[in-house]
């Protein structure tokens, strides 16, 4: 495995970026580096998935306790529809109780309100999720905000985002897609980010923000970019990790990467490609993956990277929830 660690633990420094390299790319130069290593999200995902499931069947024996995830969804997106019934699937795999609620696209939003407050009081849920977005006739802030933060499983609640951008996340419910973009550069950069520059591309509240306050709560030193930034070419070129979550096609270019830079493409876009003559969709992300695997030392595709985290991510934070709920250590 490709792997940077910091100075003195063995590898050889390489002046221009201040890293430095052990393992496989020992004896390479940055420009060497023509494959990069795929970060396989969808296996990692299922590791943690079977060590989830051992311990709600721990928690089962133990304390006569079974999660709770309960999951609201309004209208009919059919994105929405595909991200709730793997939710649920992945769910029962890990053996937690689940439920599906299902609203009309125009559901009033009292209606909708006092679902949630239904199940703020339920005891047999510790985790609630209202998928997103919205139906736009509903205050998508006022109904993030009406889950109580114990339950926020995805980690909107201004509780939450508080203590997370404070650095107090040891009872707090981080953003599940930051939180699995953050497990995989740890598992390749280590839990220490001194000295390494990320690039968050995108500021939106559920991905960007929280990714680069938890980025810089491992002493990265973070850039945050946006639709406003200017040169955002020459601002990548200098991440050692890039998190790019845009929402654009194949926007980031093999030649913004830095070369052995970490990168996680949390873009999800559906794209019309022509096989044989026939034209068919598929999903792509916002980082030209063959490109990048040019220079970075490590990429994670779409699909298979980003996605499948973000789905066991929810789990752990619903399981989480439950050992709270009970009193014990989370
Ligand atoms: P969003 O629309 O809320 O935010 C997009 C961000 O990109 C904005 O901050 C905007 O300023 C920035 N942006 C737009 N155009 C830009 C440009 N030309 N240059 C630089 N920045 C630009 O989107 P989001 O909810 O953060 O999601 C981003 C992408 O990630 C989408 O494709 C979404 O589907 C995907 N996503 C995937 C997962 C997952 O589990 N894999 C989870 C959440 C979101």
């Amino acid at each position: 495995m490709r792997q940077f660690t910091r100075a003195g633990a063995g590898g050889t420094m390489l002046a221009a970026d201040n890293i430095v390299r052990t393992g496989e790319d020992q004896h390479k130069e940055p420009g060497d580096m023509a494959t990069a290593q795929r970060i396989d999200g969808k296996a990692k995902a299922a590791q943690m998935s079977a060590e989830i499931s051992l311990q709600t069947e721990a928690l089962r024996k133990e304390h006569g306790l079974q999660p709770g995830l309960a999951v609201v969804i309004i209208g009919e997106d059919p994105a929405s529809q595909v991200y709730v019934r793997n939710k649920k699937r992945t769910a029962e795999a890990c053996g937690f109780y689940s439920e599906q609620h299902t609203l009309a696209e125009d559901a009033a939003e009292e209606d909708v309100l006092k679902l949630i407050n239904d199940l703020n009081t339920d005891d047999a849920i510790h985790g609630i999720l209202v998928q997103l977005p919205l139906p736009d006739h509903l205050d998508e802030q006022k109904i993030t905000q009406a889950v109580v933060p114990n339950k926020d499983v995805d980690g909107f609640h201004f509780v939450n985002i508080g203590k997370l951008t404070s650095g107090n996340t040891s009872d707090a419910f981080v953003p599940c897609t930051p939180a699995g973009c953050m497990l995989m550069i740890k598992d390749h950069l280590g839990t220490d980010l001194s000295g390494l520059n990320a690039v968050v591309i995108g500021r939106s509240n559920i991905v960007g923000k929280p990714m680069a306050s938890l980025l810089l709560q491992a002493n990265a030193t973070v850039t945050v970019t946006h639709s406003r930034t200017k040169d955002l070419a020459a601002v990548v070129r200098e991440g050692d990790i890039v998190v790019a979550a845009v929402g654009r096609a194949n926007m980031v270019k093999g030649d913004w990467i830095k070369p052995g830079a970490v990168v996680i493409d949390v873009g999800i876009n559906r794209v019309e490609v022509t096989v044989d003559g026939e034209t068919k969709s598929r999903l792509t992300g916002d980082v030209d993956y063959a490109e990048a695997c040019e220079s970075a030392a490590a990429v994670t595709p779409v699909p298979g990277g980003v996605g499948p985290m973000t789905i066991v991510m929810l789990m752990a934070n619903t399981l989480r929830a439950a050992r709270f709920a009970a009193g014990l250590e989370a």
